[in-house]
């Protein structure tokens, strides 16, 4: 009899600036658990195929990057709630009777790096602001209705966007143009960058933020540069500051869980790890 290590790896294209694999193994190795991840460069025209093929060659999972986390909704078997409110799926899970189960746990990270790096954040306290309405504000709204948020102001450059989303939420979500976008970090309690503004080789982000109050909590799920302008801005302002890449941490907890059998930790050795 042979005795397969699990394997687990990462799809998208491009793929080689994915940190999902240094953050795998690190837990593989402290854990002392069986077992490898891989990052898989795969094109959108061979996703079928690659999905059938994994899990005959002892895949037990994987997650799913850019341009895949939609498309592959299309090929799962079975698809968690939260993932089709989102309308997309980072992670699958591949089992034994043969079914692809696709799931999003984009937002649990989310929440999760927040009550680690805000801990006096109460969600019900008051509203949230959210620049962005792409597929990381839809988990990360998702994940606010779920905490209890009352309210959201959202704001996205392409307007119709946001509009669909708040449609789709059916939740106290206020749609606001992007021109207006710094007058809603005055009067919300927590203020979210969901767009891509501020990550290397993107534009700098040009919000007026001179709303920005102590106290409020900002987080920015840019995470490349850790601390981006936002971030810096409002650190000089006296607000509770939290950086992205926790939330890659975090979302990676319940995957690696499902995959490897064991629980693994978020702590300074894996930001450490995901940094190298
Ligand atoms: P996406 O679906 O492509 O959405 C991109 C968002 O950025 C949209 O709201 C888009 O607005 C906005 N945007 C892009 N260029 C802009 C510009 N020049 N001016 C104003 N807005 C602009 O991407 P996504 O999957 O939501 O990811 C968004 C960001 O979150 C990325 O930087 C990604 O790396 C990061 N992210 C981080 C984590 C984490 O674990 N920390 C997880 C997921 C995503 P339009 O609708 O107008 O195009």
């Amino acid at each position: 009899m042979t005795i397969r290590i699990p394997l687990a790896g990462v799809i998208g294209s491009p793929i080689g600036h994915s940190k999902s694999p240094q953050i795998h193994k690190h837990w593989l190795k402290t854990m002392g658990l069986p077992g490898d991840y891989v990052p898989m460069e795969v094109e959108l025209s061979d996703l079928r195929q690659v999905l059938e093929t994994l899990p005959k060659a002892g895949f037990v999972g994987v997650n799913v990057t850019i341009p895949h986390k939609e498309a592959v909704l299309e090929i799962a078997d079975l698809i968690t709630d939260r993932a089709t409110l989102i309308g997309a799926a980072n992670t699958l899970i591949f089992r034994k009777d043969g079914k692809i189960h696709a799931d999003n746990t984009d937002g649990y990270g989310f929440i999760e790096n927040l009550k680690a790096g805000a801990p006096h954040w109460t969600p019900a306290a008051g509203p949230a602001a959210v620049l962005g309405a792409g597929g990381a504000a839809r988990a990360v709204v998702a994940s606010l209705a779920d905490a209890g948020v009352p309210e959201i102001f959202l704001t996205n450059r392409t307007r119709v966007r946001a509009e669909k989303l708040a449609e789709d939420f059916g939740m106290r979500i206020t749609v606001v143009d992007w021109v207006q976008a710094g007058n809603i970090l005055e009067d919300s309690n927590l203020v979210v960058n969901t767009t891509s503004l501020g990550m290397i080789g993107k534009q700098e982000m040009r919000v007026p933020l001179d709303g920005l109050r102590a106290g409020t909590t900002v987080t920015d799920l840019v995470y490349a540069p850790l601390r981006t302008h936002l971030l810096a801005e409002a650190e000089a302002a006296g607000c509770v500051t939290v950086d992205g890449l926790g939330m890659l941490l975090h979302q990676a907890v319940p995957a690696f869980e499902r995959w490897f059998g064991k629980r693994p930790e978020v702590d300074s050795a894996t930001r450490a790890a995901a940094l190298r």
